[in-house]
């Protein structure tokens, strides 16, 4: 995908990064499914300092093809000030925020560090949530969904010409438009419902031990709502009001 789509759709991309349940296969690519299956298979040999490489270069891709705000400006200060109290390191690896200049709504974190926040979506929150949506999406990485993504994305990325790709050396051997392909993929990662309540949990944790406000979570979700909820390809995955309402009643259990 390219950042080009309107605020509803990339939004919903956040909300509940999800979708597509109801994909079916057609006999049509019935025999690419089965290349990619064979990819799949591989994928899961992408050992920890593979999965490091490839986040590495679809975040340095995703830079290249993006505005980011410099480190003077108006959304890269606030930024800095929003993530001041949140971590520096994630899993043993420090974290590096930066602004992508768009209108779109979005925000996303991989396993190198990297978390990218759109302009889009800071214009529309407040601090605490914006902290409660980096929470969310450093949740994915620290709980292993990042990883799992990247895998499928390798192994659909690589897909046409898995024969050529073998060993430690396929991530170095990718090339720059299949880089961006997984790149695209990664961002717009499809998490399941478990992954996605799981990363709003992590959040919630994070921001407590830090002492943040967690209350940004549930109007984060609000306000997400407002642009994405009536989309289908929400409906089989947390409502935003449910998530809400979620983080409401442990703030209300005091834990
Ligand atoms: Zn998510």
């Amino acid at each position: 995908m390219k950042f080009v789509l309107p605020v509803a759709a990339l939004s919903v991309l956040f909300l509940s990064a999800c979708s597509n349940s109801g994909n079916t296969v057609s006999n049509a690519n019935a025999e690419g499914l089965i290349t990619a299956g064979k990819a799949a298979a591989q994928a899961a040999t992408l050992n920890d300092a593979e999965v490091m490489q490839l986040s590495e270069k679809s975040c340095a891709e995703l830079d290249g093809q993006s505005k980011i705000a410099v480190p003077k400006s108006k959304y890269a200060l606030r930024l800095a000030r929003i993530v001041k109290a949140m971590p520096k390191v994630v899993e043993g690896v420090n974290v590096n925020y930066k602004v992508y200049e768009t209108k779109d709504v979005n925000a996303w974190a991989m396993n190198n560090g990297c978390v990218r926040v759109y302009s889009g979506l800071l214009d529309m929150m407040n601090d605490d949530e914006v902290r409660g949506v980096v929470g969310h999406e450093i949740g994915h990485v620290a709980l292993g969904h990042s990883k799992k993504s990247m895998q499928v994305a390798y192994a659909a990325g690589t897909a046409r010409h898995v024969a050529a790709v073998s060993g430690n050396s396929a991530v170095a051997a990718l090339s720059s438009s299949d880089v961006g392909a997984i790149a695209e993929k990664l961002i717009n990662a499809q998490f399941s419902q478990a992954q996605e309540s799981e990363a709003d949990d992590y959040s919630f944790d994070l921001l407590t031990s830090a002492k943040l406000k967690r209350e940004g979570l549930i109007t984060a979700f609000e306000k997400l709502a407002k642009l994405g909820d009536s989309n289908s390809m929400l409906s089989s995955h947390p409502s935003s009001a449910g998530r809400a309402q979620h983080i409401r009643d442990r703030i209300a259990a005091k834990k």
